[in-house]
């Protein structure tokens, strides 16, 4: 599928729920959200459906996230068919590892391909703080079971935030020393329900290359990809640095996102969705609405004048 800009728009990244099993600070309120109700959410039958139209349009590439995908009762099941479809070439999940140690084996087997992990410290009181309540321990083994069924190349998601976890990049980019894990930094957003806090705790990636002065750039093989890479001298594996509002990859953006509630995102930084839940459910030509609303994509985003999202990023999937 070509954009109105020429952008050939291959890459799906579906939330198949807005629940989640944590609560980090800077994502979800800390009772939870709402939960909608049941039928405002698609099955995942529809997920697959709506799937296999983004697909035989030209998508070979989706991403399963969430809220916490594998919370989703049925996520293997959905993992399976949506690696069966024709012309599919990478399906991967964000996840938050919890439940990985559990999960693993079976979405390998159902053909997952990989996963990137969100982790945001490597210290256990520290990580029970920042998920209100999580356990290090168990997204330590859900990265070893990843590791060992061959969910490979792992990507460690790491929000950088002021005051909590600085002090910690040196540590994040040693485990790329021994192993061929990519560490990728992700600036703060200040978007939905969590934006003061975000905004507060907010600090530039910049520190990254000051803490790290070892870093080497290296060549950028995915010009779609908001990472901009570097490398230890003689590491296997790479850091990313993501810096989702001054750096701009817009030009290269090959991505739409499905919410759970079935709504099309055409950037992740504009407020604007395009229904797919009831024109699915009344029968229509869907395939038609995707490549018109694909259209409509805009050219780029401005989040430098301000303009901030007010979803929350467990509803879109980051
Ligand atoms: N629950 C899964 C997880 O945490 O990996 C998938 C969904 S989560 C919304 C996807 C990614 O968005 C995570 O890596 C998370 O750290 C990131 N994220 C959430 N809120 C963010 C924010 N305000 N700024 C930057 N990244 C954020
Ligand atoms: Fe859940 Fe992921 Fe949001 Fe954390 S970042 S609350 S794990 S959806």
């Amino acid at each position: 599928m070509k954009d109105a800009f020429g952008r050939n728009i291959n890459y799906l990244r579906i939330s198949v729920t807005d629940l989640c099993n944590l609560r980090c600070k800077y994502c979800m309120p800390e009772k939870g959200i709402c939960k909608v109700e049941h039928r405002e959410v698609l099955s995942l039958e529809e997920i697959y459906e709506a799937a296999k139209i983004f697909v035989s349009l030209g998508v070979n590439k989706i991403r399963l996230t969430g809220g916490e995908p594998l919370t989703r009762k049925g996520i293997v099941n959905l993992v399976e068919r949506l690696g069966k479809l024709d012309g599919i070439k990478d399906l991967a999940m964000t996840t938050n590892g919890i439940l990985l140690k559990k999960y693993a084996k079976d979405l390998k087997s159902a053909g997952l391909n990989r996963v990137n992990i969100s982790l945001d410290t490597l210290d256990e009181k520290k990580y029970s703080q920042i998920t209100r309540g999580g356990r290090l321990g168990d997204v330590l083994e859900g990265i070893e079971a990843a590791k060992s069924v061959g969910l490979t190349p792992i990507k460690i998601n790491v929000v950088l935030i002021g005051g909590f976890n600085v002090d910690e990049i040196e540590a994040f980019v040693n485990l790329t020393k021994t192993e061929a894990i990519d560490v990728r930094f992700i600036e703060l957003m200040p978007v939905g329900e969590a934006s003061k806090w975000a905004e507060e705790n907010f600090i530039s990636n910049e520190v990254i290359l000051d803490e790290v002065s070892t870093l080497e750039k290296v060549e950028r093989l995915d010009p779609s990809s908001p990472a901009v890479y570097y490398k230890l001298p003689g590491a296997k594996g790479r850091v990313g640095i993501i810096n989702p509002i001054s750096c701009k990859f817009c030009e290269y953006c090959n991505r739409v996102r499905l919410t759970s509630q079935g709504k099309l995102k055409l950037c992740l930084h504009s407020n604007e969705e395009i229904d797919l839940k009831d024109k699915l459910r009344q029968g229509e030509d869907i395939e038609k609405i995707i490549m018109a609303a694909i259209k409509q994509k805009p050219e780029s985003h401005h989040l430098e004048d301000g303009q901030y999202i007010t979803d929350s990023m467990y509803q879109i999937g980051g």
